[in-house]
């Protein structure tokens, strides 16, 4: 689809061209009725017809519009027959104009459609149909810059995930990170974004710093979660998580590397719980 765009446009734009230099050359070289054209002359004898098409519209224009111009000569016999001639073929010129716009057009939107899914396959983790990671870099990037506001990120991760692997099955593993991106997404509404930081590590994008309404989303989501595992295997599923804020002149990295920290102090004392604030 994106070469055939590309060769519409260009064909379309080279027929405009070579048509336009041809009336020009032929307005200019005024061959029958100037005695100053030399380059076409052969040519003109040999295929009169179809090289008389456009010059004789616009000279018989010329004609009627400025008769004075063309006073002492002789106007063709065939007057009808060339303007009819002439008419068609600016008629199929013009239709050809059109269906070749119509097509760049639909092509264009086609491309454009085709760019929009791309993006957005880009954008989306395949199993959970959350953003990716690649994303979330791109959305810190951007909020950093524009933003002189603070904001907070959560680093989710699974207690004993692999244990819940090993028990029911990869399915289930699969089917429960579902489970888990579907209540975080519904809780975060319109708080920020829920991404899959990688395997079963999220992280969410919180665009105010307020305590209570991280730890109430996130007691939500754990409530939520923890119905799941009793209702479909009767087990307990839960989750710990580090909680960092973004200040001014931060880095992605370092945000990252301390709420990486949060996350792994919650999970070597005890687990089941969110890391605020490290007591030292
Ligand atoms: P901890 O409480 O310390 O986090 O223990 P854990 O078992 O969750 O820790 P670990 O990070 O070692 O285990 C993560 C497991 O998650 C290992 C991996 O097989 C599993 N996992 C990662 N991605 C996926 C996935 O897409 N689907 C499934 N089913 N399992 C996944
Ligand atoms: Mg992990
Ligand atoms: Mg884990």
């Amino acid at each position: 689809a994106v070469s055939n765009y590309f060769s519409i446009r260009k064909y379309y734009r080279v027929s405009c061209f070579i048509f336009g230099l041809w009336c020009l050359l032929y307005f200019v070289y005024d061959f029958r009725y100037c005695k100053y054209s030399i380059i076409f002359r052969r040519k003109v004898a040999n295929n009169r017809f179809f090289i008389y098409f456009f010059y004789d519209g616009i000279v018989i224009y010329i004609k009627v519009m400025y008769p004075q111009l063309f006073a002492g000569i002789e106007i063709n016999p065939n007057l009808i027959a060339i303007l009819v001639t002439y008419f068609i073929a600016m008629i199929s010129i013009v239709m050809m104009s059109i269906i070749l716009m119509k097509h760049y057009r639909l092509q264009q939107d086609k491309l454009s459609e085709l760019a929009n899914q791309l993006q957005e396959v880009a954008h989306l983790d395949p199993l959970t149909h959350i953003y990716n990671r690649r994303y979330l870099v791109e959305y810190l990037n951007k909020k950093m810059k524009i933003e002189s506001q603070k904001f907070a990120v959560v680093l989710l991760d699974i207690d004993d995930f692999k244990s819940i692997n090993d028990q029911y099955g990869h399915i289930y593993g699969d089917q429960t990170l579902q489970a888990f991106s579907d209540s975080m997404k519904k809780n975060m509404d319109n708080k920020g974004i829920v991404t899959r930081f990688g395997g079963e590590e999220f992280m969410l994008v919180f665009d105010d710093i307020n305590h209570e309404v991280i730890e109430d989303t996130l007691n939500k989501v754990a409530e939520e979660f923890a119905l799941y595992g009793k209702q479909s295997k009767g087990i307990e599923l839960s989750f710990s998580g580090g909680v960092e804020v973004f200040y001014q002149e931060d880095e992605i990295v370092k945000l990252f590397n301390r709420a990486d920290h949060k996350l792994y102090y919650a999970k070597h004392t005890g687990k089941k719980k969110i890391v605020f604030d490290i007591d030292v």
